[in-house]
């Protein structure tokens, strides 16, 4: 059987429909599943965990590959079928949970993992995909790299350069954390039932060392993230609106850097922003 006759088997066999409401578009290619794998450089040593399992297609070649696969699963229809699929696996746990409101800390330390063994592994449902690449870069997962499926518009801004075109505060945090790399756009055919827009593998590493220094983190995207809020409006309207600093103050470090006061947001580089982080 091949990876589309098994999806279908699945459907009909546990008598399922897709549930859009929870982002549900399973995977039927076969080629897909390994460049994932590979892109995620999946060894014996690690411990994947999975989000989104679903009926089970990435996971059932994780769990050949990886030494232990955690998959967080929030649909109980789908949970019972991973159970059946794959209960006997010793190195398999399953999580009925909102990936959401996981403590990933608390997690790790249960698990008992070592922390430089842990991959992250997604075809991610999409209409929260930012909130989840956002809680596992802000709470620190010590993952070694996290390779997803997006839809192809946000791969192109998780994977931008910050400053210049498609980006959003969330590619100045993928950016400050990781080393981002296109992997494979997936056509919509590739999935049952087929999405309206065509996705893409992304694989994110995480850095060891940050790419500009910084005195607060925090008040680094709380900078970001209130100048892209409004992102028409000029930096220092954006920044002064959202109480962030008086637009005096905001002017007088742009003019300190040489920078129009007129400049928005979205063209500022990463070590801009952290500049003005920094003297603020
Ligand atoms: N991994 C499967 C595949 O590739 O065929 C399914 C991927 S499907 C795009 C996304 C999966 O995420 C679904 O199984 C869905 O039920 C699950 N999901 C949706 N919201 C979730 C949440 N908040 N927490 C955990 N899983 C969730």
């Amino acid at each position: 059987m091949n990876l589309e006759e098994e999806t279908k088997f699945l459907i009909k066999k546990y008598n399922i429909s897709a549930n859009k409401n929870l982002g549900q578009n399973f995977l039927i290619d076969e080629q897909v599943v390994e460049n994932i794998i590979e892109a995620a450089k999946i060894s014996q040593e690690d411990v994947v965990i999975e989000i989104g399992p679903g009926l089970g297609t990435l996971t059932s070649k994780l769990l050949e590959k990886a030494k232990k696969v955690i998959a967080i699963e929030l649909d109980n229809k789908m949970i019972n079928i991973l159970k059946d699929r794959f209960s006997l696996y010793k190195n398999f746990t399953l999580l009925n949970e909102d990936v959401l409101k996981i403590n990933f800390d608390k997690l790790i330390n249960e698990q008992n993992i070592e922390q430089n063994a842990i991959k992250i592994v997604a075809n991610l449902p999409y209409y929260i995909t930012t909130p989840i690449i956002m809680k596992l870069l802000e709470e620190k997962v010590p993952a070694q790299n996290i390779t997803v499926m997006v839809q192809k518009e946000v791969a192109d801004r998780l994977t931008a350069i910050p400053g210049e075109k498609e980006t959003g505060a969330i590619t100045y945090c993928v950016y400050y954390y990781c080393e981002p790399k296109k992997v494979m756009v997936v056509p919509n055919t590739s999935f049952i039932p087929a999405p309206k827009v065509n996705s893409e593998v992304i694989s994110l590493n995480l850095r060891k060392k940050a790419p500009v220094q910084l005195k607060d983190e925090k008040r680094f995207f709380q900078i970001i993230k209130a100048s892209f809020m409004q992102r028409r409006k000029t930096l220092i309207n954006g920044l002064a609106n959202s109480g962030i600093a008086s637009k005096e103050k905001i002017k007088e470090i742009l003019i300190s850097m040489g920078l129009s006061e007129n400049i928005r947001g979205e063209n500022l580089s990463i070590e801009q922003f952290a500049e003005i982080a920094n003297k603020l």
